[in-house]
């Protein structure tokens, strides 16, 4: 059998591809080589403790709100259950030099207000830098469903003006830029580089308002899994994609996997990595000015991640997350410092059914050269990474209890992964927490290539998150089915 479309990657792109055109009554392949679909939101267990690894909370999910939106869309939205973060602190800003505490509320309104009131020289600052937020926002193709997939609203991205030139623009507040860029952790680049377009959707969606899943990022895989078995789409897992095959005339003809079986399609779409795309593809079907391109992108800050038990429960951390800086120049250095000196994020981790967290995720930025010496298959790491991952341990752990005491003498068990398990798992070449940079001057791919019955998707293409993600396959399904088609489904759902 022929399929219409083979979609390799069944991330939440890709399954967002997939759904899409099945929903339109495509024939569809979705080819994943992990042995699950959407491995990133699957997570994994210690101890009892289910630990979130892709989605720990979003924005946009609301009702009425794009993702939810979306994800009515896909046929999956009345499969989860989602719950609000704290509205009074939905992420808990800390800050060591200066001492200086801060509780992002949800809502625009109430962020102007907590805002203004603890900068009250700042308000005017603060206003307008919300007021560009919310119409960066709205001018998102989309997110927006009046507003037009244009030129130029792509090409707001690369020339930008970035976040920081926002901010440098608006206050002299070290203190209060530091806050305001905060989120960047959420997309894995810094204030100095991001699109202050990039930033105002993903950032605006979480000011607006901030949900969770129930059940975390696995609840949602299992809806994805029960929509494509009820869309019929043919799922693949455990089966890597190593070659995208060309009929003689130079279109795609299928799609090769690493046992030797060819997948026969009449169009692929490819959400992996950019520059792993570049394996697939015969040498010449791109022009060589296009292979550099792809192989020159930029990739996302990394982490060195701990995964940890509590012997006691951690209410504070229940619908509200952790953000904690030494200093106010922390946040301009993404990833710069070493493991324990520089950002750190906490996020809630529960045992089965219970509402109180029972552990946490710590996140802190850090780069692939730090272990890039030990570059490895896993299960292969030579000797001189235990020590590393040790050590990084150790530092991470006395970071999160010297920042928050109320977490010591509570670790049960802790865990640790680095860039180089990021980079196993996010299927990133250097170990990019979102895969590739969304930054002023660099050109991203889009969806349509010049071999034709080529596409791509993937966060690379829209937006990194699961919102990006979703953002990234509708894209490219408008690409293909028609921009105007997709919005006035989507309109049909609203
Ligand atoms: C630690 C961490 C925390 C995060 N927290 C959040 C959060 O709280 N909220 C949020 O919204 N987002 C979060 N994200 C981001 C979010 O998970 C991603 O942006 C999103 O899942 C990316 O989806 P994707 O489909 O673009 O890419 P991917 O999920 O990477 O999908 C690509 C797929 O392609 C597969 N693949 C690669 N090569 C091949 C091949 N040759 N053959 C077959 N398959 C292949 C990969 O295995 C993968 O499954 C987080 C990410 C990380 C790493």
């Amino acid at each position: 059998m022929t399929y219409d479309y083979a979609v390799i990657g069944a991330g939440v792109s890709g399954i967002t591809c997939a759904l899409t055109l099945a929903r339109s009554g495509h024939q569809v392949a979705l080819i994943e080589q992990a042995p699950r679909t959407a491995p990133l939101l699957r997570g994994f267990s210690r101890h009892g403790v289910h630990f979130d690894t892709g989605f720990h909370y979003t924005g946009g999910l609301g009702p009425g709100e794009p993702l939810e939106l979306f994800l009515r869309y896909l046929g999956v939205g009345d499969r989860i259950e989602t719950f609000c973060f704290d509205e009074r602190g939905f992420d808990l800003f800390r800050c060591d030099a200066p001492a200086f505490e801060f509780s992002f509320p949800i809502g625009f309104a109430n962020l102007r207000e907590q805002l203004a009131a603890t900068f009250p020289a700042e308000r005017q600052a603060i206003e307008s830098y919300l007021e560009q937020v919310a119409a960066a926002g709205q001018a998102m193709p989309y997110l927006n469903l009046e507003a037009e997939l244009s030129q130029e609203s792509l090409l707001q991205r690369v020339i930008g003006p970035s976040l920081r030139e926002v901010l440098d623009r608006l206050t002299g507040n070290e203190l209060l830029k530091s806050l305001l860029s905060v989120h960047s952790l959420l997309y894995g680049v810094s204030s100095r580089e991001v699109p202050f377009a990039l930033h105002a959707a993903i950032a605006g969606s979480y000011y607006q308002s901030v949900r969770g899943i129930r059940g975390g990022g696995l609840s949602l895989a299992r809806a994805f899994d029960a929509r494509l078995a009820e869309l019929g789409v043919t799922v693949l897992c455990s089966r890597q994609a190593t070659a995208i095959e060309l009929s003689p005339g130079g279109a795609v003809s299928g799609v090769r996997l690493a046992d030797g079986e060819l997948v026969p399609c009449a169009a692929a779409i490819a959400t992996v990595h950019p520059q792993l795309l570049l394996d697939l593809v015969p040498e010449g079907a791109f022009r060589p000015v296009y292979r550099k391109r792809l192989a020159s992108l930029e990739e996302t800050v990394s982490a060195v991640l701990c995964f940890a038990t509590c012997d006691a429960p951690i209410p504070g951390l229940s619908g509200s997350n952790r953000f904690y800086i030494p200093d106010t120049a922390a946040m301009d250095e993404l990833g710069g410092r070493a493991v324990g000196r520089g950002a750190l994020y906490l996020s809630a981790a529960y045992r089965d059914g219970d509402p109180v967290p029972a552990g946490f995720i710590g996140i802190c930025p850090a780069l692939y050269s730090d272990v890039a010496a030990w570059q490895s298959r896993r299960g292969e790491r030579p000797t001189g990474y235990a020590e590393y991952k040790e050590e990084a341990l150790e530092r991470l752990t006395a970071q999160i209890t010297r920042a928050y005491p109320e977490l010591s003498g509570h670790i049960r068990s802790i865990e640790a992964s680095t860039p180089l398990t990021v980079s196993d798992y996010c299927a990133t070449p250097l170990g990019g927490l979102y895969g590739v940079k969304h930054m002023v001057g660099q050109y991203n791919p889009q969806p349509a290539t010049r071999v034709p019955g080529l596409f791509l998707s993937g966060q690379a293409v829209a937006s990194p998150g699961v919102m990006g993600a979703v953002l990234a396959g509708l894209v490219t399904c408008g690409t293909l089915l028609g921009h105007d088609r997709i919005r006035k489904e989507l309109k049909g759902c609203c």
